[in-house]
């Protein structure tokens, strides 16, 4: 079967005959990458209100926010899906904003993520607060986005020209696709924030993990990981007992580079061992390579996933992805030869440029010994701002943080001409005001949020005397970024 096209009302709609029932996924480009840190879940939340308006149906049908795109998806009989089709793009026409404070206790008791937690960190430490950085952050929350965010947002992102609906049939007769006119957006790369060279991290993170950056489509980086992830399976899980789950996933920073994530859990106490495990199963994998008995076996599983008719959905929702995001775009039969031409030296030496990009992360207390490819020690990364040499005025902590911790005796508020700075032990923490992404202000403190990952509590409870830098935050910050505490902040 071959992949059809067709344009209805301006969308674009590509089909591909699969088994029954049709499954129907309008996807548009747009997902938690192109929000900001001010209006972080405003995607989720246009998505919660669209789907609000739906009457009660007795086929199935969802929605679900990602980093890079959103879906709304149905299956069941040809006029099911062209009820559920019309009523979507009619309420992202017009949506309910009424709802929004309804919505916003919705999706806070919700809680959902857009990637597993471990990706989550892995993604802000190398992008920041931006972009897909943005992944693992509550932001101000839902109760504090403005209307207007909503209005604006969809009006940018959920349009006839940013949308692609795929089927698994041909389109059934009345298919309307009655969505606001717009363009198909460009998403502007998020660059990375680290220099290379692996590194590794102490986070607050239920697992632990490890991102590789390096290209969009690359059957023998996938390849890679994919024999990583079972050799962890029987080191990690069976030989040693030591974990349970091991699973993966990616993220694209702009269409041609990817963040490919695998992420471990631990017994309590043996993260360290866990990580170590983990680095020097990847090293060893660089060094030596897969066996062709693991490639075969790869493969074997590829061509069993790709020969399964209901693969036909998958293969649509990486086809609409590529239209939208302008990634690339390699067909099932295209993957297998790739696949099938892949020898373990080609695997070994890609998987050796990746773990050039290597992060590792370990839950706060654990602490690594790990050497990198050439025998040299990964170093312990942090925030990106560690180079910021102390300077402006100095304010020390409050007689109550100096009574309440040893810990807080030591730390030092800076405030310089263009932005405050934390000095918290060996950390150095750095915000320029140019950089600020948000700030939460409540009676006599302001939390500041940088665009690298940093933050800088300039808090009354902390620091003695600070009503000047209050004052210059407010003076420099753009008011549009300030928020205050969310009602549903725990
Ligand atoms: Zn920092």
């Amino acid at each position: 079967m071959t992949r059809q096209h067709t344009v209805i009302d301006g969308v674009d709609v590509y089909w591909e005959q699969g088994p029954a029932p049709m499954i129907a996924t309008l996807t548009f480009g747009c997902g938690v990458r192109d929000e900001s840190f001010r209006t972080l879940g405003v995607t989720h939340l246009i998505e919660h209100l669209a789907m609000s308006t739906l009457p009660r149906l007795h086929h199935e049908h969802n929605a679900t926010v990602g980093i890079e795109v959103t879906r709304f998806f149905a299956t069941g009989r040809p006029a099911q899906l062209v009820d559920f089709i019309a009523a979507v793009c009619e309420a992202l026409s017009d949506l309910p904003l009424s709802r929004i404070e309804k919505e916003a206790g919705v999706l806070t008791a919700e809680g959902s993520a857009v990637c597993h937690p471990t990706a989550g960190v892995l993604l802000a430490r190398r992008y920041g607060i931006a972009g897909p950085g943005l992944a693992p952050w509550d932001g101000p929350g839902y109760d504090q986005l403005p209307a207007e965010a909503v209005t604006t947002h969809a009006a940018k992102f959920f349009t006839r020209g940013n949308a692609v609906l795929t089927l698994t049939g041909p389109p059934p007769e009345g298919l309307r696709l009655p969505l606001p006119d717009g363009p198909r957006m460009v998403h502007e790369p998020t660059p990375s924030l680290l220099t290379d060279g692996p590194q590794w991290l102490a986070e607050e993170v239920p697992c632990i993990g490890m991102s590789l950056r390096g290209p969009s489509v690359s059957p023998v980086d996938a390849l890679g990981l994919q024999v990583l992830s079972h050799r962890l399976t029987e080191v990690a899980r069976k030989e040693k007992g030591l974990s349970y789950g091991i699973d993966g996933d990616r993220a694209n920073a702009d269409p041609s580079t990817t963040d490919r994530f695998v992420w471990v859990d631990a017994r309590e106490g043996q993260e360290a061992e866990v990580a170590s495990i983990l680095w020097n199963t990847a090293r060893e994998l660089a060094t030596s390579g897969p066996t062709q008995e693991e490639l075969d076996h790869e493969l074997a599983g590829f061509r069993e996933m790709v020969e399964d008719p209901r693969f036909v959905d998958g293969d649509l929702d990486e086809f609409a992805r590529s239209v939208l995001l302008g990634e690339p775009y390699r067909s099932p039969a295209e993957w297998l030869e790739a696949i099938a031409a892949a020898t373990p030296a080609h695997v070994a030496a890609a998987l050796a440029e990746s773990l050039r990009t290597a992060l590792i992360v370990v839950p706060s207390e654990v602490r690594l010994e790990l050497s990198d490819l050439d025998g040299k020690p990964v170093p312990l990364g942090g925030c990106a701002t560690p180079e910021w040499q102390p300077q402006g005025r100095v304010f020390k902590p409050s007689l109550l943080a100096r009574a309440m911790s040893a810990a807080a005796r030591g730390a030092r508020l800076h405030l310089t001409a263009d932005g405050v700075a934390l000095i918290d032990g060996g950390d150095r923490h750095f915000v320029r005001f140019a950089d600020v992404v948000g700030v939460l202000a409540q009676n006599g403190s302001r939390t500041v949020f940088g665009r690298s990952g940093c933050l800088v509590p300039v808090d009354s409870d902390l620091f003695a005397g600070i009503e000047p830098v209050i004052a210059a935050v407010d003076a420099h910050v753009d008011p549009g970024l300030v928020f205050p505490p969310s009602a549903f902040a725990s």
